[in-house]
């Protein structure tokens, strides 16, 4: 067993961890309040190669593996989760199931402009009345000769409603399967086709500078062949992209958690009462031992689950636990974080009030904790 990283995986942590620090951390809190998405730290996360990281160089992308793609959403939610989802769903929900699922012509025309981060795309799943529950979509496609008519709506997707965003994968209804139940597709909707408007979600408690979309189809027209992969397909290829999804939740978990711990060690060090540091009252060592100790723990259960999609054995079981775990780390470290800070960690000047918000989305993006919990039950056999 070998717990070390490559020297590819060091140089990529130390790259991001730098540009983070420099490009993304000085504007956060700006963006956060404005509710701004920042096409400027897009075009430079473009340029340090974020965008197609475990895409082959045939298309465009940076042909590296699942951990190198874990260290680098890490290092970028340890500074802010608004960016560290831009470039988590544009890599495992935009560009993951057009490369995993999608036609070689389909990978040609769409995968180089976002693995060059010139072009975002969006993962079209939940709508208003099918949530965790994604099977129940209502969304309709209906063949008209060569076209598909779409009409229906979907909610909360990320990246989809940007200048860069060159279209979805929307999960529709496109008939009735012989058991009776709905047969579902994943058809590629283009930006700019007539009937299909995506209209930016403003007034999010977290991600504020993250780009976040509802959509809607109205008789929008697309050609038969935007279908991604066979027909009925479609919520097959939803869950498998959702498994390699939680790999990078669970990064963003790891990520904003150490973020916490960072600001948390360094503020208790510095601020004195009673005559002495903070971190001297053996209470407040505690609680900054057990951040450390459970980042670790959750460090190593995020990538043995990358290592086992790198490996390609299943990697379903780990991968839903790392997000859970990771998610709930984040969680603890937060709160840990901001009690360390007291009444100024409350403030938006200090950072730990925005990794407060941002852990939240955590537990609930991609399958809530409860929905994680259903999953690992399922696959250890208790339900
Ligand atoms: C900022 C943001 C970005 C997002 N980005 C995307 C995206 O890019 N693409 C996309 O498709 N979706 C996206 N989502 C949607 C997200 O995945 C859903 O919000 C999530 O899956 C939960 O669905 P829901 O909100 O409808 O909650 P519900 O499914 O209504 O759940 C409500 C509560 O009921 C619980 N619950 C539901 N079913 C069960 C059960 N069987 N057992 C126990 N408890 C249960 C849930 O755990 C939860 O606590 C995003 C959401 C947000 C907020």
């Amino acid at each position: 067993m070998d717990f070390s990283l490559s020297m590819e995986q060091e140089i990529l942590r130390n790259s991001v961890r730098d540009f983070a620090e420099n490009e993304i951390k000085p504007v956060a809190r700006e963006l956060d309040e404005k509710e701004t998405f920042s096409y400027d730290t897009m075009r430079k996360m473009a340029a340090l190669g974020l965008f197609g990281m475990f895409v082959s160089e045939k298309y465009g992308g940076q042909g590296m593996d699942y951990i190198s793609y874990a260290i680098a959403t890490e290092e970028i939610a340890r500074v802010d989760g608004s960016h560290a989802a831009t470039v988590a769903a544009g890599n495992s929900l935009g560009i993951g199931p057009l490369y995993y699922f999608g036609s070689e012509e389909q990978k040609q025309k769409y995968l180089p402009k976002l693995c060059s981060g010139e072009a975002l795309w969006g993962f079209g799943l939940t709508e208003p009345d099918a949530g965790s529950d994604a099977s129940n979509s209502k969304t309709t496609a209906v063949l008209d000769g060569d076209q598909w008519v779409i009409n229906g709506s979907k909610i909360f997707i990320t990246n989809a409603s940007t200048k860069l965003t060159s279209g979805v994968t929307s999960l529709c209804r496109t008939g009735t399967r012989e058991d009776g139940r709905p047969e579902l597709s994943c058809i590629l909707v283009e930006a700019g086709t007539p009937g299909f408007e995506a209209r930016e979600m403003h007034g999010k408690l977290m991600w504020r500078a993250s780009n976040t979309s509802e959509l809607y189809f109205d008789d929008c027209r697309v050609p038969d062949e935007n279908m991604l992969g066979p027909r009925g397909n479609g919520f097959h290829q939803m869950m498998q992209t959702l498994d390699g999804g939680r790999l990078s939740i669970g990064a963003m978990g790891l990520g904003g958690a150490q973020g916490c711990y960072d600001l948390a060690l360094k503020y208790s060090r510095e601020r004195t009462q009673f005559g002495k540091p903070i971190s001297n009252f053996q209470v407040n060592a505690f609680k900054l031992a057990d951040m450390a100790l459970e980042i670790e723990c959750a460090r190593l259960i995020l990538y043995k689950a990358c290592w086992l999609r790198d490996q390609q054995k299943p990697f379903g079981k780990e991968a839903a636990m790392a997000k859970l775990h990771c998610s709930e780390v984040m969680y603890r470290c937060a709160n840990h974080a901001v009690q360390l800070h007291g009444g100024y960690g409350l403030m938006k000047e200090y950072d730990v009030e925005r990794f407060y918000r941002d852990q939240k989305l955590l537990e609930i993006g991609e399958g809530t904790s409860e929905v994680q919990r259903i999953v690992i039950s399922r696959l250890i056999g208790a339900l």
